[in-house]
């Protein structure tokens, strides 16, 4: 017998929905852990263990628990990694996702994105987050340790022409790269694209801390600073957008500022993630995860572990009321690339 609480919270109009009233209709999916370039704050320098490829969901298992998501009222999926383009099989995964009934999107660092360009054209996945640290092709290098800059930036402007809708995410971290926050909205200006800063993240072995965060106000003092208060127009933000986004008068091009350390948007959260290796994280945050894929490898059910993880879903950050230097020695997390960010 199924229970009410199951009962409640499995068909498509109740959603997922958990104990703090917050529906998740958005999956982010990541297809691997690995990556072809190493950036630092996402990857350690000695790289992430090599596993087993049985440890990973197979083509046709991402599918199948997909499928389960969107009957369970999942109808965004993103897929992320790891470098999701260099999944194998990833057309066959794509062209099986594009014939669900869902928005799909894809976060990349763009390196081989012009191989796929019309795969995801058919599959209906026109949202790109691209990638890309610094305009400045040695740092760019530096910050990924490898040296793909001219091919990203090539493929950013084939994403745009092919009509792709384009955002592009930049880590901003102090003594790093920010000081290109001015060359960045200047270099979106008179594209059809959003910029995007995003605040630097605590993660394993990533060298987080707090001095190295950029936060909003420091961005947007920088930006009042270079156009005059008055040119820099607040612009709506979609519904459960991460990001406070705003516009320079007269430009094509916007951007966003995503604060997820200084100030989580945990109220109007409705994500959840699905790593590589199949288990179900419910905030990027959390220690705890559910194994959906060994689950389904035993024939068993998912869907009542799916609704039991989201009913347990801490109010905020994973249930830390506050990241600093102290917590980051008693939280256990994986890296981002081994989450899918
Ligand atoms: N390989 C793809 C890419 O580079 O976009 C997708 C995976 S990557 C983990 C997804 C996003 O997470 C990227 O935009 C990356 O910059 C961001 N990210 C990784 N580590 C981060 C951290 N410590 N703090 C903030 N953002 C981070």
């Amino acid at each position: 017998m199924i229970s009410p609480i199951l009962m409640s919270h499995t068909n498509k109009t109740t959603g997922l929905v958990d104990r703090f009233g917050r529906t998740h209709n958005y999956l982010r999916i990541s297809l691997t852990e690995r990556c072809n370039l190493r950036c630092f704050y996402c990857m350690p320098a000695e790289g992430i263990p090599i596993r087993e490829k049985s440890d990973f969901m197979t083509v046709e298992e991402t599918l199948s628990i997909a499928k389960t998501f969107v009957d369970l009222g999942i109808n965004k999926i993103r897929l992320t990694g790891g470098e999701p383009l260099i999944k194998k099989g990833f057309n066959e995964l794509i062209e099986g996702l594009g014939k669900l009934p869902v928005e799909l999107a894809m976060t990349t660092n763009a390196v081989a994105l012009d191989k796929y360009i019309d795969v995801l054209k058919q599959a209906k996945l026109n949202k790109l987050n691209i990638s890309l640290d610094s305009l400045n092709e040695e740092r760019m290098n530096a910050i990924s340790r490898r040296s793909f800059f001219t091919k990203i930036m090539e493929n950013i402007d084939l994403a745009i022409n092919e009509g792709f809708e384009v955002k592009i995410n930049v880590v901003l971290i102090r003594d790093v790269n920010n000081d290109e926050i001015i060359d960045f909205i200047e270099w979106g200006k008179d594209k059809p694209i959003s910029m995007r800063f995003i605040e630097f993240m605590p993660f394993d072995g990533n060298q987080w801390d707090e001095r190295k965060k950029v936060g909003l106000e420091e961005i947007l003092a920088t930006v009042y600073k270079h156009y005059g208060t008055a040119q820099v127009l607040r612009i709506d933000d979609e519904k459960n957008d991460t990001s406070k986004n705003y516009k320079i008068a007269g430009s094509k091009g916007s951007f966003g500022i995503i604060s997820s350390v200084s100030n989580p948007f945990c109220d109007s959260c409705n994500r959840i993630r699905l790593t590589a290796d199949g288990k179900l994280k419910n905030c990027l945050f959390s220690a705890s995860e559910s194994d959906l894929l060994s689950q389904l490898r035993k024939g068993q059910d998912i869907k009542a572990v799916i609704v039991d993880n989201i009913l347990n879903k801490k109010k905020e950050r994973g249930g830390y009321s506050d990241f600093n230097d102290n917590m980051l020695h008693t939280m256990k997390n994986r890296t981002m690339t081994a989450i899918g960010g």
